[in-house]
C-alpha cells in the first residue's frame, strides 16, 4: 500500500510564469495518493458542495466572479470538490443498476463512462475544476447541458465572458469543444484552475490506476482489463485541452 507515498513536482514554477504570468506559484508542491483520489485535502476550503474547493481556486474565483459582476454575469458553482466517496456512491450505484438491467459487466462500464468517471479519477477530487453557469439567466430544467451555451442559450453570455477572461484568472475548459479530443464529451461548463490542476495532474499521472481500482475495492475492478485502463487513461484523463497538461 502506498497510501501516504508522497509524490514531489518540481521544476514547474518557469512553466507557470511562462503561461500565466500575472499568477505565482510555489516551484515545489507534493499531493499525497489520497489526496490525488478525493480521500482527504488539506488545501480545501468551503463547507458546502458547491463551496468546498482548494484554497487557491476559490481565491481565484472570488476575484473572477467580481469581474464577471461588472459586466453583469453572476457566476454560479453547480459542482466542486467531490470526494472519492461520493463518486464511488454515483459509479456502484449506476454499477448496479445497468448490471441489474441485463448488461454485462464491462458494457456497464463503457456505459458509465460515458458521463461519469472511475472513483478516483475525478478531477473533482481535486479541488481544482469546477461546474459553472450564470445564475442571473434563464434557468432550464437540467443546466449542465452544452446546447445552454451556444446559440441563443441561456448561459451565451457567461461563455463568450469566458471564453474572453477566464484564463486571466487561471481557469481553463477541461473538455473542449474538438473533434478530434477522445474521451468525455464537450463539457462548457467544466473548468480548471491550472495553476494548481496542472501540477496534480503531473503527481496523478505517476499514480497505478489499475492497482489502485483494486486496492480501493471498486465494484467491478476485476473487469477493467489492462486495455481498458490504458484506453481510460489516454482518452478520459489525458486527451483533454492542452493548456492544462503543462
Ligand atoms: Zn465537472
Amino acid at each position: 500500500m502506498n497510501r501516504n507515498k508522497f509524490i514531489k513536482i518540481t521544476g514547474l514554477g518557469g512553466i507557470g510564469i511562462a503561461v500565466l504570468p500575472q499568477l505565482s506559484f510555489s516551484g515545489t508542491q507534493s499531493f499525497s495518493r489520497n489526496q490525488l483520489i478525493g480521500k482527504g485535502n488539506q488545501d480545501l476550503v468551503g463547507d458546502t458542495y458547491t463551496s468546498t474547493m482548494h484554497r487557491e481556486a476559490s481565491e481565484a474565483l472570488t476575484k473572477m466572479k467580481r469581474a464577471a459582476a461588472k459586466a453583469n454575469i453572476e457566476i454560479e458553482v453547480v459542482s466542486a470538490y467531490r470526494s472519492f466517496q461520493r463518486q464511488k456512491e454515483i459509479f456502484e450505484g449506476k454499477y448496479d443498476r445497468f448490471t441489474k438491467q441485463g448488461l454485462s459487466p464491462t458494457d456497464a462500464i463503457e456505459k458509465i463512462i460515458e458521463y461519469s468517471t472511475i472513483p478516483g479519477t475525478s478531477r473533482h477530487h481535486w479541488g481544482t475544476d469546477l461546474d459553472l453557469i450564470q445564475a442571473n439567466a434563464p434557468r432550464p430544467a437540467s443546466v449542465l447541458q452544452a446546447k445552454h451555451f451556444h446559440g441563443n442559450g441561456p448561459f451565451c453570455k457567461f461563455k463568450a465572458w469566458m471564453d474572453e477572461h477566464a484564463a486571466e484568472f487561471g481557469f481553463y475548459e477541461t473538455y473542449t469543444d474538438n473533434a478530434l479530443r477522445k474521451g468525455f464529451a464537450y463539457e462548457p461548463w467544466h473548468f480548471s484552475y491550472a495553476p494548481v490542476s496542472i501540477p496534480m495532474l503531473q503527481a496523478y499521472k505517476k499514480l497505478d490506476l489499475k492497482q489502485l481500482v483494486l486496492e480501493e475495492k471498486i465494484l467491478g475492478a476485476e473487469h477493467f482489463s489492462e486495455a481498458f485502463i490504458e484506453r481510460y487513461r489516454a482518452n478520459n484523463i489525458l486527451d483533454i485541452n492542452p493548456k492544462l497538461l503543462s
